[in-house]
């Protein structure tokens, strides 16, 4: 018997408004918000790949604050101890 009481609960972000959830399903497009490893991202931009003629990457960051309501997602602290140090550090 499934239990309706417990849902799967595939990600913690997207609960606190409809416009993060859409966007994170992503049902008719690419979302450009996801979530990886427990961090929630959203790409910022496209880069073209050097190796790959004609391949773009995306460019993504943590975001802290939801982008269409404004609640506050996750810590820096707690990004930080999950992807590591500064992983974008490179000077
Ligand atoms: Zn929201």
């Amino acid at each position: 018997m499934a239990n309706e009481n417990e849902p799967s609960v595939p990600s913690k972000f997207g609960t606190c408004c409809e416009g993060l959830k859409e966007a994170m399903a992503g049902e008719d497009f690419d979302p450009l918000i996801a979530e990886e490893e427990g961090v929630l991202y959203l790409a910022v931009g496209l880069v073209e790949m050097e190796d790959e003629e004609g391949e773009q990457g995306m460019i993504d960051h943590p975001v802290y604050f939801c982008p269409f309501c404004g609640t506050k997602v996750q810590d820096p602290e707690e990004v930080k101890a999950k992807i590591g140090d500064d992983k974008d550090a490179e000077s």
